[in-house]
């Protein structure tokens, strides 16, 4: 049942998409990840990007040595939701309204968008994964929370493909979604690290609380490689820990 469930919303998800012509972001991509506008040379690039050299708490960072403190498991209430896939220069990204929140101690953080990079830009125990998804959350106060997903190649991951089939091949545009539901592309386990860092990309602003969740799920070789086509290398390399501890959770 939940299996015909899944592909029902699937085909009716396919079917939904459509462009939307001539949309654009109107911004053209200021920064990148090589040279002359790389991560090197983000913070010279805008004075609002200063943080991303002198920032002492950045993102990502590879993952080693984290302390098991019992940090409470993630909270996910997540629901389907109308959402907007478009293809802003750097990434693929996913942006919704009321897809649901995320529970942490500290209150609730309302899902506000996902995007992709390939190959992961956290590492753990110094190895990278092919890609990573990060669930963007913001709290009423406008603090951010980011879940990292983690993605080995291996079966073919029907959740991602929803957004491989809508994503834009050309920068500046987008697509609609009738229905994107967040949960699916959870691993089952949701074991975590937790640290404290910044966004990967400028401005590069520090106090996000990162969560890196350990089980990773898969995505098959040519779903990899769809996106790869468009984006070969969006990662930042890891950042100098700089004394910060990370926490096992979950
Ligand atoms: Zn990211």
């Amino acid at each position: 049942m939940k299996k015909q469930l899944m592909s029902a919303a699937i085909t009716l998800l396919i079917t939904s998409v459509c462009t939307t012509a001539g949309a654009t972001t109107g911004q053209a991509a200021t920064w990148s990840y090589a040279a002359p506008t790389g991560p090197e040379q983000w913070s010279e690039l805008k004075s609002d990007y200063a943080l991303c050299s002198s920032g002492l708490t950045q993102s990502p960072i590879d993952i080693r040595d984290a302390v098991d403190t019992r940090l409470a498991p993630l909270v996910f209430t997540y629901q389907p939701s109308a959402a907007v896939v478009s293809n802003n220069g750097n990434t693929i990204q996913v942006a919704t309204v009321d897809a649901g929140s995320l529970t942490l101690a500290s209150g609730d953080y309302s899902f506000v968008q996902l995007h992709l990079h390939t190959p992961s830009e956290e590492q753990i125990q110094g190895r990278s994964y092919p890609m990573s998804a990060h669930l963007v959350h913001r709290s009423a106060a406008g603090e951010l929370a980011v879940v990292a997903v983690l993605f080995e190649e291996g079966a073919h991951n029907p959740a991602l493909d929803l957004i491989l089939e809508a994503m834009p091949k050309e920068a500046g545009v987008v697509m609609n979604l009738q229905t994107l539901n967040v949960t699916d592309l959870l691993p089952a386990t949701r074991h975590y690290y937790a640290y404290a860092g910044s966004l990967t990309t400028p401005p590069c602003a520090e106090g996000v609380r990162w969560h890196v969740l350990s089980t990773a799920v898969t995505l098959s070789p040519a779903q990899l490689q769809a996106f790869q086509a468009l984006y070969p290398m969006n990662a930042r390399p890891v950042q100098p820990l700089n004394g910060r501890s990370v926490e096992v959770g979950g």
